[in-house]
């Protein structure tokens, strides 16, 4: 008798399958259409290839389009092994390494051999070309299992030297699963685990495209080869792929860099790399930001201190940083300066310093001094913390990813019982920041436990419901506000919230979080004295809503393309001549918009209008006054607004510094 398996599917029916049959089977008895729509299947929560037999009674979910991130995922990973086939078919004798599926696409690692040297961009359009051509074939991709022994022997034969090394590296007891597309001499194989979709027909041939070359490590160590690097974007379909260049058009319009050099605001450079050089435009908006944060932490109970750049490495190791860290922190040997000849010597008291690469030591060293009570609880110190972490200089990126930064951090020291009320008002606080600075939609995530954790399930269980608990008080855990939960996200110590910003044209930036540390505290013995006289060890509240400034300004200029509102542009307003007639009125109608603390420069050149006009909407200046010989006579000025297609408005000089002096007050102060 056939053996019959239980599949239950999630409608709650269940179907009796026999032994050898497949999720693609079940999806034919369902209906043609869905046989047609399903793409790979979802046995008891893991993704598998929808022709792979069952092996037990089991929970069956089938995966289609409209699963659209697990879609994806599968075609990009298909779309790196066809790019591999291609690549292969296209110049024999370049060894595979690894291709897996990115956010946006794909990409895949070759080792070219030594007559090619790495490939070139221009290669690109022959190799897609290829790539067509396998998917027009519909080959099948079919997973068998080997032996490492069978796979080892197959890459050493095909010159796969990078392959077959790293199958030998492959765990024990781990199932070995190869990928070969097509059959016969048109077969193509890759050691993978998978899963994959029934056959390169169903990706859509117009749904992709290879977008650059790059250089990367074997395994991303530098002492290993040279691999050359090649990548692509792939979607479900040819709609998707389209919005996905324009919004990379956009992007690149938007790109902080460019703007930034456009307007003056910052530059970097090799001798400093990963720190900024801010110009004094960009320091304009630095300021402005410093500022209005200093208002809303104020009003919010918070107490502004600094702490010290460099300490003893001791102190790294006691919080655990050391350890951890190390590799990405600055160290400094701490010497006596030596005043006559000879080299300086170490001091005795540390050998070794380090820059702080986070603030959180330096605010409990603030904490440990002298005797806290309860009663002082909660305290919330606030600091304009900069900060150093060593990133290797590839993985630098104008100000996003920098190696010097200011967080606006701040740690709130409290009870458990206080815990709840104050992650509910920083939720509010971060709120009202994110509006100000014109953020109309962000989403707020809970990262939870993940699978390397300290603490047990139960104080897990407690840390996650808190934070939970404090977005509904605050009426922020709704789909509204995006809320969604992690699973395996959180921190090795503590869960964490996470705010996600939504920019101008649709991308997400992570910026904010609040995380309840209940470990570092007792690591470096911070302690109050309870209702009960005794020591306790209070909870600590990491958390920023900008991350750091750089970044954020990096984010603001990209969100804002440079057309920054009112209150945080550098310029705010150039006043004009038409006829150098009226330079003398448009100097003073500058010193009125100067008296009322509006930041405002004269073009006074003997140029003509429309060629200042084109020249200050390229530096995003917000407002022009344009002021000439009637305006003069009349005491008016032509206000023309940056990006508005109205002409250009008559006022009252009086008129307009008052119109320009409200328009210029932060969001905060109005
Ligand atoms: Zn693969
Ligand atoms: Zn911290």
């Amino acid at each position: 008798m056939t053996k019959m398996f239980k599949i239950a599917l999630p409608d709650g029916s269940v179907k009796e399958m026999p032994e050898g049959s497949t999720p693609a089977d079940v999806a034919a008895a369902i209906g043609p259409g869905l046989a047609k729509a399903a793409l790979a299947a979802k046995i008891n929560g893991e993704m598998r290839d929808i022709t792979r037999p069952f092996e037990s009674d089991v929970q069956l979910a089938l995966i289609t389009a409209r699963d659209e991130a697990e879609a994806l995922e599968l075609v990009r990973h298909d779309y790196a092994h066809v790019l591999a086939e291609a690549v292969q078919n296209l110049y024999p004798g370049t060894q595979i390494t690894f291709g897996p599926a990115t956010e946006d696409g794909f990409y895949y690692d070759f080792a070219p051999t030594a007559q090619h040297g790495p490939f070139t961009e221009e290669e690109l359009p022959a190799i897609e070309e290829e790539m067509r051509r396998i998917i027009a074939a519909d080959k099948a991709l079919v997973r068998e299992v080997w032996t490492r022994e069978q796979v080892r022997d197959f890459f050493e034969k095909q010159g796969e030297a990078f392959k077959a090394e790293w199958v030998m590296e492959l765990p024990d007891g781990e199932t070995i699963s190869m990928y070969r597309t097509g059959d016969g001499k048109d077969a193509w194989i890759d050691l993978c685990r998978g899963p994959h979709l029934a056959s390169t027909g169903k990706l859509d041939p117009n749904a992709f495209k290879l977008t650059r070359v790059s250089g990367a490590y074997w395994r991303g160590d530098p002492k290993n080869p040279m691999l050359s690097r090649i990548y692509g974007t792939a979607w479900l379909n040819k709609k998707q792929l389209d919005a996905y260049l324009v919004r990379l058009e956009e992007a690149a319009k938007r790109d902080h860099r460019k703007i930034g050099a456009e307007m003056d605001l910052f530059h970097l450079q090799p001798e400093a790399h990963g720190s900024v050089f801010w110009h004094p435009n960009g320091f304009v908006i630095y300021r402005a930001l410093e500022a209005y944060m200093r208002r809303r932490i104020d009003e919010a109970g918070y107490q502004e201190i600094k702490t010290p750049q460099l300490m003893d490495a001791k102190q790294w190791e006691k919080s655990g940083h050391w350890g951890k860290y190390r590799e990405n922190m600055f160290v400094v040997p701490d010497e006596i300066p030596s005043t006559e000849e000879g080299a300086p010597v170490l001091s005795g008291d540390a050998d070794l310093m380090a820059l702080k690469p986070m603030n959180c030591p330096g605010h409990i060293q603030v904490f440990k001094q002298g005797i806290t009570s309860y009663r002082e609880l909660p305290i919330r110190f606030y600091e304009n913390g900069s900060c150093h972490r060593n990133e290797p200089h590839g993985a630098l990126h104008g100000l996003m990813r920098v190696r010097q930064f200011t967080q606006d951090d701040a740690h709130i020291f409290c009870t458990d019982d206080q815990l709840v009320d104050e992650v509910r008002d920083f939720c509010l606080l971060a709120d009202r920041v994110y509006r100000d600075l014109g953020f109309e939609s962000y989403a707020i995530k809970l990262a939870l436990r993940p699978e390397k954790r300290a603490g047990t399930d139960e104080q897990w269980d407690r840390a996650e419901q808190e934070l939970r608990d404090a977005v509904v008080a605050a009426g922020f855990a709704t789909a509204e506000y995006g809320w969604e939960e992690l699973p395996g996200e959180g921190a090795f110590y503590a869960p964490k919230l996470e705010w996600h910003l939504t920019d101008a044209i649709g991308r997400t930036w992570q910026v904010g979080t609040i995380q309840a540390d209940r470990v570092m505290p007792g690591l470096l013995d911070a302690a109050f004295i309870g209702e009960d006289g005794e020591k306790h060890t209070p909870v600590m509240l990491h958390r920023a809503i900008f991350g750091s400034y750089e970044r954020f300004i990096g984010i603001l200029i990209e969100h804002y393309a440079g057309k920054f509102p009112l209150w945080l542009a550098p310029v705010q307003v150039v006043v004009a001549t038409i006829v150098s007639d009226a330079d003398t009125y448009a100097q003073a109608v500058a010193a009125k918009l100067a008296e009322a603390d509006i930041r405002v420069q004269t073009d006074l050149r003997n140029e003509k209008i429309n060629y200042k006009v084109r020249e200050h909407s390229l530096a995003k200046v917000p407002l022009l006054l344009v002021v000439g010989k009637r305006e003069a006579d009349e005491g008016t000025v032509a206000l023309r607004r940056l990006g508005s297609d109205e002409h250009q408005k008559m006022m009252s000089l009086d008129d307009a510094v008052a119109m320009i002096g409200a328009e210029a007050v932060p969001p905060d102060l109005r």
